[in-house]
């Protein structure tokens, strides 16, 4: 059902009405973890001022740690909902557990399954029967295969409202939080009609990555980028460090409109 075997032309996906597909190069950021109603805003604000159509925004967080921040769950999708309100835009969050998808889905615009679930597949084919688009991240040990597979888990249960985003994979090399393989792009969009999109923020972990993260991906084709932004960084309950403030946001923003996308 992914595969460019049986769709020859690469397909567009509508979130909330906001394209994302050949030649869009849409820009998605917000903070890792909605923490408080005014830091939600505060953030979809500096994202939409740099050109942001989508607003990210963790309610549930899958962390490494137990004891890390977990996120505020359904108070953090109402205040996603308020914030969309505000803001007028559409909001993508992330669901962990399939006994969630519902509720998720009642709040979000696009659900988004992460790294960590990208081969839990009762969580996919729930995302799949939601009636929403999904943004689907890479396994961090998954081949480009085993992504596609599981979009075709989504895609079974007949959604084909499916963004693929590379975040990064597990190396050797210890210098990133994850190696992005940007190589991943143009095969995941040879071997299948779906938008890709990258993550250069949780690719890379690191604030000064992710502009010339942002520039490959854009070099190299890909529809969008999902970009994480905070308005104190140093008070983040989740990934302060690779979020980006207002000067590193306004230059991404210049360079994601002026570079042109590769179709
Ligand atoms: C996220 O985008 O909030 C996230 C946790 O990403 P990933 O699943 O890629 O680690």
């Amino acid at each position: 059902l992914v595969s460019r075997e049986n769709h020859r032309e690469r397909s567009v996906v509508r979130v909330g009405g906001v394209p994302i597909g050949p030649g869009t190069m849409t820009l998605i950021a917000g903070p890792c973890a909605v923490e408080t109603p005014e830091q939600t805003l505060a953030a979809a604000r500096m994202a939409q001022a740099a050109g942001a159509t989508l607003l990210r925004g963790g309610a549930f967080k899958p962390r490494t740690s137990p004891y890390a921040f977990q996120g505020l769950g359904e108070a953090g999708l109402r205040i996603l909902a308020d914030v969309r309100a505000e803001t007028g835009m559409p909001v993508v969050t992330e669901v962990v557990d399939a006994a969630d998808v519902d509720l998720v889905a009642s709040y979000a615009d696009m659900l988004q399954i992460g790294t960590r679930n990208a081969q839990n597949f009762a969580l996919l084919q729930a995302a799949g029967e939601a009636g929403k688009p999904v943004m689907l991240k890479r396994g961090m040990n998954g081949t480009i295969e085993e992504w596609l597979m599981a979009a075709e888990y989504v895609a079974q249960r007949g959604n084909l409202d499916i963004v693929l985003c590379e975040r990064g994979i597990r190396t050797f090399e210890k210098a990133t939080r994850n190696t992005l393989d940007i190589s991943a792009v143009p095969v995941a969009q040879r071997l299948g009609h779906l938008p890709v999109i990258v993550d250069p923020s949780h690719s890379g972990g690191s604030r000064d990555l992710v502009l010339p993260l942002t520039r490959a991906a854009i070099a190299i084709g890909a529809d969008g980028v999902i970009i994480d932004v905070h308005p104190h960084p140093e008070t983040a309950l989740c990934d302060g460090p690779q979020a980006l403030v207002d000067g590193d946001l306004r230059e991404l923003a210049r360079v994601v409109r002026d570079l042109p996308p590769v179709v």
